[in-house]
């Protein structure tokens, strides 16, 4: 077998030649880690001011450097400027909540002590674990491992970053600009190449992984973490629903959920794929979406509103959905499977599908969306939780309508009125349920996703008996005894 030693990095529009990197192997895996754990102490002896002095300075070195990034990302995933842009602006936010919320939510909090530790002082803080690996995907090559990165780092880990390897390129940028901000230090450091170098970090001594990607490779990386019981976060695939009520606006409805199963040529893990909409208002809707999803913008160029897919791979599975939707009697009211034109695939819509076609069942991963009538709210509700997936939602509804339909979901997060919103808001957790995963990233569960919550009690004045002692006698045990019988009693 030879080893492959250089990964080549080509535009998903045009197949240039964008440029050549380094393969980690394990073994520079490994070294990488024990840079990382050499750094770790002085990373974390900073505590929670002087990392957010470093991280903040970072955050102005990733906005001196936004246009340049969002270029190489169009270069490198096909996805128009401005979306790239727009990605670039809610990491430095996210780095920006992280930085500043780090202190009050992982310092050192004093919480209620108790019937038998009346007399302590009882503290909970949370400290950093070490060294967190974190492997990302090509979607969002900068968002989605900033969910991590930047919440590991701001808890006081240092991380060794993978990126995938069809985003290699953006993941370097994000560790130069943080060494140009922070220097010296390996406190953020990648590794290049392909699955195999994942694999390692998931088998190096690191003391968690954030993995984003497939459910099916997040399935790998926990059993190769099992080996070593080395925890892992999982933000997987998703199949995300929206709901469109009798009372919703029908123009808000369309133009949102269009955007969220088309946009970044449909390959958002939070991206709307299937829409159950109540009999009154589906033909309204559907045509609402059909006259904007066919004025969609296709093409290479950097003002196109869909770029190219960018992983030649998943061409054949967006095609195989949406000539399974049809032939099972789905009706495609925007495009078909004449859609598919590598390396772009053009807005398909597609009506009255049924709810065992792969087309529902599975991921796309392409711009392409199922609207699907159903008779009532509780059957769309029914409908929508009826997937292996629980990522996001939508609901469109009045706003009391809406709230009880977003309880009833079974996904992590739930959009009222809009489409992936809760992504943007850095103080809410962001993951899923099911088969797209468990851990949270953003926000405070973010935050001690990478944090050990360490317990410290003190005795704040000597108490009358010491009940954790062989000097304790029958009668000590009275007070508590009566204690617990009055405080406890039923009723
Ligand atoms: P993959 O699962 O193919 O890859 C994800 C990362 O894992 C890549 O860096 C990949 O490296 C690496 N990898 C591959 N094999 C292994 C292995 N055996 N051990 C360790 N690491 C490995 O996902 P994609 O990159 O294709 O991303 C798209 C997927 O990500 C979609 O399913 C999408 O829904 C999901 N996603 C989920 C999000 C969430 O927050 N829940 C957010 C964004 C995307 P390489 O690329 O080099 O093979």
């Amino acid at each position: 077998m030879t080893t492959v030693t250089s990964l080549a990095s080509h535009s998903p529009a045009t197949g240039e030649l964008l440029a050549r990197y380094t393969v980690d192997d394990a073994e520079s895996v490994d070294a990488a880690v024990r840079r990382a754990r050499a750094a770790a102490d002085w990373w974390a002896g900073l505590g929670f001011t002087g990392r957010k002095g470093h991280l903040l300075h970072w955050k102005h070195v990733l906005v001196r450097e936004l246009d340049g990034i969002a270029e190489l990302m169009h270069q490198e995933t096909g996805k128009p400027v401005d979306d790239a842009r727009l990605e670039l602006i809610l990491s430095v936010d996210h780095l920006d909540w992280a930085a500043k919320h780090a202190s009050k939510e992982l310092g050192s909090r004093r919480v209620p002590s108790g019937l038998l530790g009346f007399n302590l002082s009882a503290n909970v803080s949370y400290l950093p674990l070490g060294v967190v690996g974190v492997i990302g995907p090509w979607n969002y090559p900068a968002f989605t491992p900033m969910g991590s990165i930047a919440y590991a780092l701001a808890a006081g880990n240092t991380v060794v970053f993978k990126p995938s390897e069809f985003a290699t390129g953006v993941g370097l940028r994000l560790v130069e600009t943080f060494a140009e901000a922070v220097g010296g230090q390996p406190v953020l450091q990648a590794v290049t190449g392909f699955g195999d170098t994942g694999a390692a970090l998931c088998r190096s001594d690191v003391n968690k992984i954030g993995f984003t990607g497939s459910t099916a490779t997040g399935k790998r990386v926990m059993a190769a973490c099992a080996e070593s019981l080395t925890p892992v976060l999982i933000e997987a695939g998703g199949k995300d629903a929206a709901i469109v009520a009798a009372d919703a606006d029908l123009d808000l409805a369309a133009d949102a959920i269009t955007f969220s199963a088309m946009g970044n040529a449909g390959q958002t893990c939070v991206g709307i794929e299937r829409a159950y909409v109540v009999d009154a208002v589906f033909d309204a809707f559907v045509e609402r979406v059909a006259a904007i999803a066919g004025r969609v913008r296709v093409g290479a160029e950097p003002q196109a509103q869909l770029g190219p897919i960018t992983m030649p791979g998943q061409i054949p599975v967006i095609r195989r959905h949406i000539e399974d939707a049809i032939a099972r009697g789905g009706r495609a009211v925007v495009g078909g499977p004449e859609s598919v034109r590598p390396p772009f695939v053009h807005p398909v819509v597609i009506v009255d599908v049924p709810e065992d076609s792969e087309a529902v069942t599975e991921e796309t991963f392409g711009p392409t969306l199922i609207i699907n009538r159903v008779r009532t709210l509780d059957e769309a509700v029914d409908r929508a939780n009826s997937s292996r997936y629980g990522l996001g939602s939508a609901v469109f509804a009045g706003r009391r309508t809406a709230i009880a339909v977003a309880d009833r979901l079974h996904t992590g997060m739930t959009s009222i009125n809009g489409v992936q919103s809760f992504a943007t808001v850095p103080s809410l957790p962001f993951g899923g349920t099911r088969e797209s995963g468990f851990g949270r990233i953003h926000g405070a569960d973010g935050l001690r996703e990478f944090a050990r919550p360490k317990a410290i009690t003190r005795p704040r004045f000597r108490a009358p008996a010491n009940l954790l002692s062989f000097a304790r006698t029958a009668r000590d045990m009275q007070i508590p005894l009566r204690l617990t019988r009055f405080l406890h009693k039923k009723g």
